[in-house]
């Protein structure tokens, strides 16, 4: 029961008061009290007087200075040799030599002869000079941990991932349509993760990094999230268009890992085979005719070289800035599945016209306006396009795997209002259901809303907001009277020539209605 409580709490450094999963490991004074690792340095600093050195001070403490200070841990340490080590010096220091073992400390309650000591020096109990100082102990020196931390973390086994039938499988129950699309990136997920399981020897795989293309609203975001969900692996999310080149107002490139290592609660091993997207990758296109420093095109371009490839970069822990307060960590970007999305306006002329000069030539002349109505053209790009539209070769080369998604068609559209496993309208189905409403859509009505969202060219995103809007009667009215047992939304309902068709529970039913 106290082990529990323990490990509910985070311990507060008393000097500068930030928590231990901010400031890494803290250094335990005696009565709750303690110190982190910075905030120790710099005490140890002031007495330089004394001739004192840090690594005297720190080689006296074998716990504290075995534990490299940057690294945050959760503090779930439990009894661990370290711990008991740790345990031993807060005793001795406090003056009062535990009984059990009396042949480890001499009566002083130093811990003697250690090599590389000090044997002068005996720890003292900070919390019985603030006592005597009249400051007593401070009261909050422990504090919450956040919820979060108390999930446990499921661990991706990456001798044991699921075959690529079975990552399709599971995305199937998400993902409408992109037959194609969820093929290519479970045989990609599936071929990193061996990759990484095979480790590096003379035959070195190559890594998977995606370019995705795709109209916007088609899924792009959907896919990838629904994929690190089904993996259990850390997942972070980036907008190119907010990237800058290091120096300049926007985010550093490496931004993306550091948030990487949050979504990855800070561990590195954990943030080392996540997946980074990077969203709206296509405008990081080389400007044309740009007479200035093209600081949020190319040069962003070039500083994901390194990334890409596999580097290692160093990120603050914790905090989203580099600042000489933060500790550092270094995270090797080797083993991260990058991942780039991007809709590519304007590329569909590009392969257009790619595809009309190689068609015009000879015996193969087809005609001039064959591909103008092809809606997934994008489906034909090369990397001469790709080069075209301003993706500089180097960056295309280290994304080896580029597919597109499908522009989404009026039955694609009906079904995820309808099919996926957390669709929409069975959302709002349970949510009438708490209120013992029955609630029915129409094939009719369905098809009103999808063609109501193809006007809007925004793909499925438009669905939300379309059946959104007459929903809000419906839900408005329908809690005024409990006689309502039933609605059914009709094309008429949508098309406004009409309303809902609503049926009553039965009558016999209701109480008093006999
Ligand atoms: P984008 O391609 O612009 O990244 P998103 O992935 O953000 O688009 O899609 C927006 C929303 O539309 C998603 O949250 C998801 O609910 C829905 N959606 C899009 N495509 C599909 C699809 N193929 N199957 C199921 N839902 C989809």
């Amino acid at each position: 029961m106290e082990e529990n409580r323990k490990d509910e709490y985070e311990k507060i450094c008393l000097m500068c008061r930030r928590p231990e999963s901010r400031a890494g490991r803290m250094l335990e004074m005696g009565n709750d009290v303690c110190i982190c690792h910075e905030c120790l340095q710099k005490a140890v600093d002031s007495m330089k007087f004394s001739g004192i050195s840090y690594n005297d001070f720190m080689n006296f403490m074998p716990d504290f200075s075995k534990g490299n200070g940057n690294a945050p841990e959760n503090g779930d340490g439990g009894s661990n040799p370290k711990d008991e080590a740790k345990q031993e010096i807060v005793e001795g220091g406090s003056g009062s030599g535990s009984p059990d073992d009396p042949e480890k400390k001499d009566g002083k309650g130093n811990k003697g002869n250690r090599q590389g000591g000090i044997p002068t020096i005996g720890m003292i109990n900070l919390s019985d000079i603030l006592g005597g100082m009249g400051m007593g102990v401070p009261r909050q020196q422990i504090r919450k941990k956040k919820d979060k931390e108390k999930k446990p973390v499921k661990e991706l086994d990456i001798n044991n991932i699921p075959a690529p039938h079975k990552i399709k499988a599971s995305l199937d129950e998400y993902v409408i349509g992109q037959e194609h699309a969820k093929k290519v990136i479970s045989v990609a997920v599936y071929n990193h993760y061996k990759r990484i399981a095979a480790g590096a020897d003379d035959v070195e795989i190559e890594k998977s990094n995606m370019l995705m293309l795709g109209p916007t609203g088609c899924g792009k975001t959907y896919l990838v999230k629904t994929m690190a969900r089904l993996l259990d692996v850390p997942l972070a999310m980036a907008d190119a268009t907010s990237l800058t080149e290091a120096g300049y107002i926007g985010d550093d490139i490496e931004s993306v890992i550091s948030r990487l290592l949050t979504a990855a609660d800070n561990d590195v091993e954990r943030a080392e085979q996540g997946i980074v997207f990077i969203d709206e990758i296509d405008k990081i296109a080389k400007k044309r005719n740009a007479n200035q420093r093209d600081v949020s095109g190319e040069a962003v371009q070039q500083g994901m070289l390194k990334l890409l490839e596999g580097s290692e970069v160093e990120v603050p822990v914790g905090a989203a800035s580099k600042n000489a307060m933060v500790p550092m960590v270094t995270v090797n970007t080797q083993n991260i599945l990058f991942i780039c999305g991007g809709a590519f306006p304007g590329l569909e002329d590009i392969v257009k016209e790619r595809l009309n000069k190689q068609a015009s030539v000879g015996f193969l002349a087809d005609l001039k306006d064959k591909y103008d109505d092809d809606p997934n053209l994008l489906s034909k790009v090369t990397v001469e396009d790709l080069r075209t539209f301003g993706m500089i070769p180097e960056f295309i080369g280290r994304l080896p795997i580029i597919f597109s998604l499908e522009t989404l068609t009026k039955e694609m559209l009906v079904r995820i209002l309808k099919e996926p496993r957390n669709a929409i309208l069975k959302q709002y189905q349970k949510l009438l259901a708490l209120d013992e409403v029955q609630l029915d859509i129409d094939e009719g009505a369905l098809e009103a809303i999808a063609e109501k969202a193809l006007e809007k060219k925004t793909g499925a995103r438009a669905l939300r907001s379309i059946l959104e809007e007459f929903m809000l009667d419906i839900m408005y009215e329908i809690p005024k009277d409990d006689n309502i047992g039933r609605v059914t939304i009709t094309r008429e309902y949508i098309e406004h020539t009409g309303g809902p068709v609503i049926s009553l529970r039965n009558v016999a039913a209701l109480p008093g209605s006999h």
